[in-house]
């Protein structure tokens, strides 16, 4: 089964700012284990090459409105669009965040036409809720272009604003642009009800399952996730698997949540529930199919 890990990140600790490096200590610390400083594109390849990933998309951050940050944005969207080129298998988005206004929307219609991103991480967490109406002509732009935006949700770090991270501020969008591809990153968690719901009355919007791996302990708090996603009609044919590569390395790392993921069965207490088993020709979609046909725009 061919894999497509849809939400990871790269990185160097030259190019992120001081704060993101405090950042990341917490967060490691949280988990309780040893923070990542560095997360370059030799690093995505050989753990996709031992994990068995096929293709991989790289989502950057713009948190340069409220950080300094190293590099500008234009800078920014040229280094991942650099470290990628040589690597066919690897794509990236552009991070953008849309209170640039028209500077932003000038780096959008660049990284994509001439750039080669694939589509746009928008990171609310960093203080704007994704559905202002000054926001619209991004929206209008993603659609022209041809191109989905990812859009983290739940979860954010130390110095991150949760509140704007509530799937519900994605509805409004969802609806109004029918046409635009829109991916909730991590089914929100913890709000996946949440998630489910904006993803299920949304036809254009699916969710990836990265982060999950934190759940890995418990393993049926994900099996509850999935079961929930196929009762409201977004598994199997919108979720897309993702890691959020390497945030997860020490946790759970890439090759286990591969294996983990193509292997998944509903344990009996599930199907003894009621809830139905799932089968490899929906895990291949979540695994593969979907991703290749909203992220590649690929017929499959
Ligand atoms: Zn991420």
């Amino acid at each position: 089964m061919r894999v497509i890990d849809v939400h990871t990140h790269t990185w160097t600790r030259d190019i992120i700012s001081k704060k993101d490096i405090e950042t990341r200590r917490i967060a490691a610390e949280r988990l309780g284990v040893n923070p990542v400083l560095d997360s370059t594109i030799e690093s995505l390849l050989d753990a996709m090459n031992k994990s068995g990933v096929d293709r991989a998309v790289v989502l950057p951050i713009d948190s340069g409105l409220h950080q300094k940050m190293p590099l500008s944005l234009t800078e920014k969207t040229d280094y991942h669009a650099n470290e990628v080129a040589d690597s066919p298998n690897v794509v990236t988005f552009v991070g953008i965040d849309p209170r640039r206004g028209k500077t932003g929307l000038k780096e959008l219609e660049r990284a994509v036409k001439e750039k080669g991103c694939r589509g746009w991480k928008m990171y609310p967490p960093n203080g704007f809720y994704p559905d202002d109406k000054e926001f619209d002509p991004f929206y209008e732009l993603c659609v022209d272009l041809g191109i989905p935006i990812l859009i983290h949700q739940g979860f954010a770090p130390r110095f991150k604003h949760v509140k704007y991270a509530r799937p519900v501020y994605v509805d409004r969008v969802a609806a109004d642009f029918p046409d635009l591809k829109i991916i909730l990153a991590h089914v929100g968690f913890p709000w996946k009800d949440e998630t489910l719901m904006i993803a299920s009355k949304n036809p254009n919007v699916s969710v990836d399952v990265s982060g999950w791996q934190y759940a890995s302990t418990v393993p049926m708090k994900i099996y509850q996730m999935v079961a929930d996603a196929k009762i409201m009609r977004v598994f199997p044919n919108r979720m897309l698997f993702g890691s959020d590569y390497p945030l997860f390395e020490d946790t759970m790392p890439l090759k286990k949540w591969v294996e983990f993921f193509k292997g998944l069965q509903m344990p009996p207490e599930f199907t003894d529930q009621g809830y139905k088993q799932v089968r490899e020709d929906e895990i291949e979609k979540v695994m593969w199919k979907n991703a290749a046909r909203i992220v590649f725009g690929e017929k499959v």
